[in-house]
């Protein structure tokens, strides 16, 4: 008796790409590129990586300021129909979707961030969402694509967001969904290389915007199977500074709770986050409390 053959495991080969897209205005604006062009050569790449396998699948998550959604997907059938014949469905769709989120993320912009800075993309908010994508993918059946999240971004990073951010890439390592990052502002973020370092994906920042194309197909469009026999740019030193946990703020030193592993900038007697009391036990503090009463 034969047995049918097994299906092809085509899960090695298929490439399931999660693309954060970073379209803070207020980076935008003060950048020398112009976004229309980025995203020009963007969806050039996005494209290519749709041709390179026809069960490859693309999503695109934008990152505002205040919030992020999700705006493309290729999977959906929306997007196969044709819609009004001088553009591309996948281009359509995509730029509808962005303008509709871009003017929705304007009006939650609150006026208080501090004149003359850049307020940061919630990228946190971005990476969490694409983890979440990806673990349905996960749980579809056992053929499911291989994931792996490309972050394009170019707003700073911002350090009210280290907790967050720090769980999503842990997240990630646990998960082994690699977080490639194409930074494109003019300092490096250390939370995309710290992203890219821990969970295994290709840090680069590409050093002129207008070959972006070039560096986005030779770079990131290679799956994970024939990562092993390229040679990808390696990151040469990776920012491992972290934030307070009460200020928010970006510190070379600071004191850690033995217990939780917050991280503070400044001695405190408790940790805000899981009420230890740091050095003495809590039975000792305690004792010393009723010695001081019965001094009195
Ligand atoms: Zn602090
Ligand atoms: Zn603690």
């Amino acid at each position: 008796m034969t047995t049918s053959a097994p299906s092809k495991n085509y899960a090695d080969d298929v490439s399931l790409l999660v693309v954060t897209l970073d379209t803070n205005p207020f980076f935008w604006s003060s950048f020398p590129f112009h976004f229309s062009e980025f995203l020009s050569q963007v969806l050039a790449f996005l494209n290519s990586i749709l041709l390179l396998g026809q069960l490859n699948q693309v999503v695109v998550i934008a990152t505002g300021c205040n919030s992020c959604s999700y705006v493309y997907d290729s999977a959906s059938d929306k997007n196969h129909a044709s819609t009004n014949g001088t553009m591309p469905a996948i281009y359509s769709n995509l730029l509808h979707n962005l303008d509709e989120f871009v003017a929705k993320d304007q009006q939650l912009t609150t006026p208080h961030h501090k004149p003359g800075t850049i307020p940061s993309s919630l990228l946190s908010g971005a990476l969490s969402m694409a983890l979440c994508y990806i673990q349905r993918a996960f749980r579809s059946g056992p053929m499911h694509p291989q994931p792996r999240i490309l972050c394009l971004q170019g707003s700073t990073d911002g350090p009210e967001q280290y907790v967050a951010i720090m769980n999503a890439i842990f997240s990630a390592q646990r998960s082994v969904v690699p977080v490639d990052s194409c930074f494109i502002g003019s300092n490096n973020s250390a939370f995309l290389q710290q992203a890219s370092y821990i969970t295994g994906g290709i840090y680069y920042r590409p050093p002129q915007m207008e070959g972006l194309f070039q560096y986005l197909s030779t770079v990131f469009a290679t799956d994970l199977h024939s990562r092993e026999f390229l040679r990808l740019p390696k990151s040469l030193g990776v920012d491992f500074r972290a934030s307070c946990f009460c200020h928010k703020q970006t510190i070379d030193m600071g004191y850690v709770c033995s217990v939780c592993l917050s991280i503070f900038c400044e001695h405190h007697d408790k940790c805000s986050t899981c009420s230890s009391v740091f050095g003495q036990t809590q039975s000792e503090a305690a004792s010393e409390e009723n010695r001081k009463r019965k001094a009195c």
